[in-house]
């Protein structure tokens, strides 16, 4: 093999600790991953990183690995260097890259970048194996760091950083853990020759931690189909049932004792077992005690990492849209286009102009339905407290007294097979008649792709015809949320009057 190839990466590395089957699919069958929010996160991370740590060799743009490791290894002989930013080392056919190295004499302090607001266990295991390999080159390291974004940081604006950052030493506990690389080095080469079979792994706690597999679609997908349902749709199932039915080899929902189940799963049950919907009786009380004009609000959130609005902080939930649609009496019929909308990206009173546009948008009676509202309402909360909206405290008060959370009524009100055990309203809206869908090619999806647009739209390196792109998408993603609140409130009043 030449010298500069590589088979292993920390990812893989870590895909294998997690499970054998996900670095399997890493070799052999990798999922095109596309843009993510969490990415651009770590990329501005970065940015503040390189910034507050001043000047050195910066590699982060090369990718071709054998320059990267041929100007480490320049950098490392030369005493000019004294930080490298993205150092490439190569050991055992296992690549890796070091987010900061700092010169300190004959010797070398590792640095680890995590955009997450503290140390986490499974930092530690994934640090060791840089430093493992770091070692293993002959790097003499002092000490090892998790640099992390601070979370009571606030942002005064003038691009200021400096305390953003939050350094922890963990070379102790890292060292502990170098001992177990070569074994995993070892263990894991072997997946990535040609005819390695893919190991049988079922899906189970592991698919979720410590990270969110990206191929679970795909093990579901590969499950062996069932006519019937699995008792696994259950939504917040208490663990004694999950052991009960393992303990008893019972697969579907229809075979577990009624005695076993609480009611609202017991409601479950039975309309999967006669696959027809259920409505509660008393819904339609619930639902004429609602004072009308009805309103179905949508808010869509922004973690920055980063913060670049001022007064913001890195993890604060910062709003950025709003969707609303207005049903004025029974007989009325709401297209999407009859959304209202606000949607701003960088202003640095984005939350002013937003609570301000939604106050004057919802009025001051009527009822205003949102679905699973405890993050509208915290939203609200939140932006009541700021130096900036403190005038509209008692007017925000109002508008959360008069929020109706769609989530629970569903929960409390309804159920149709279709939903498969969800609550979430891209599902229910599959059992109810629409005029749109999620779907649809090239749309903003759900919340994580809004994020990556708020993320895009951001990027001082967007081409300028990407953003007006984006802000259609937003618009009509966030519209669809409300439209379909609608869909779901006249649907319920429809059966009901039945
Ligand atoms: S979904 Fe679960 S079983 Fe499948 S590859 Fe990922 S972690 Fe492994």
């Amino acid at each position: 093999m030449n010298k500069n190839n590589y088979i292993l990466t920390k990812t893989k590395i870590t895909s294998g600790i997690q499970c054998e089957k996900k670095l399997w699919y890493d070799f052999h069958e990798p999922k095109n991953t596309n843009d993510n929010f969490i990415f651009h996160i770590g990329n501005r991370f970065g940015k503040v990183i390189r910034d507050n740590y001043g000047k050195g060799l910066d590699l982060s743009n090369i990718k071709d690995t054998k320059i990267a490791l041929r100007e480490t290894n320049k950098a490392i002989l030369s005493m000019d260097t004294n930080i490298i930013y993205e150092a490439a080392f190569l050991y055992l056919d296992t690549l890796i890259r070091i987010d900061v190295l700092i010169r300190e004499k004959d010797c070398w302090q590792l640095l680890e970048a995590k955009s997450s607001t503290k140390l986490k266990d499974e930092h530690i295991p994934d640090i060791a194996i840089q430093s493992f390999i770091v070692k293993s080159c002959g790097i003499n390291l002092t000490k090892i760091k998790l640099i992390h974004i601070n979370p009571d940081f606030i942002y005064k604006g003038d691009e200021n950083y400096k305390n953003l950052i939050k350094e922890i030493d963990v070379t102790e506990a890292v060292c502990l853990r170098e001992e177990g690389v070569l074994n995993h080095i070892n263990n894991f080469r072997k997946f990535g020759q040609k005819n390695f079979s893919c190991p049988k792994v079922e899906i189970g706690d592991h698919c979720k931690k410590p990270h969110d597999c990206d191929y679970q679609d795909r093990c579901k997908f590969l499950k062996p189909k069932s006519d019937k349902v699995s008792y696994e749709i259950l939504p917040n199932k208490p663990k004694k049932l999950v052991k009960y039915c393992i303990e008893n080899k019972i697969k579907t929902l229809e075979d577990v004792p009624t005695g076993k189940l609480s009611d609202k799963h017991r409601i479950i049950q039975t309309a999967h077992k006669n696959n027809k919907e259920w409505i509660n009786g008393e819904l339609k009380a619930e639902l004429n005690k609602y004072n009308w004009p009805f309103y179905f609000i949508d808010f869509e959130t922004i973690n920055q990492g980063v913060p670049i609005i001022n007064d913001t902080k890195p993890y604060d939930q910062l709003p950025f849209q709003w969707s609303v649609h207005k049903w004025d009496a029974p007989d009325d019929e709401l297209k999407l286009s009859d959304s209202k909308s606000f949607l701003d990206f960088d202003s640095q009173d984005i939350e002013l102009k937003f609570i301000e546009s939604l106050l004057s948008e919802t009025g001051d009676k009527g009822t205003v339905f949102a679905h699973n509202a405890a993050t509208e309402i915290n939203v609200l909360k939140r932006l009541k407290k700021k130096e900036i909206c403190k005038h509209l405290t008692s007017k925000i008060d109002a508008l959360i007294s008069r929020i109706e959370d769609t989530l629970s009524m569903v929960k409390k009100n309804f159920y149709h097979p279709i939903m498969s055990g969800s609550y979430k309203i891209k599902k229910i809206i599959k059992c109810i008649p629409t005029s749109f869908s999620y779907e649809e090619e090239g749309s903003v999806k759900d919340g994580t792709e809004a994020q990556l647009s708020w993320f895009i739209c951001t990027d001082p390196n967007t081409k300028k015809k990407e953003k007006p792109k984006q802000i259609e998408l937003l618009e009509e993603y966030c519209a669809k949320d409300t439209l379909a609140l609608y869909y779901l409130i006249k649907y319920l009043i429809e059966k009901t009057i039945k």
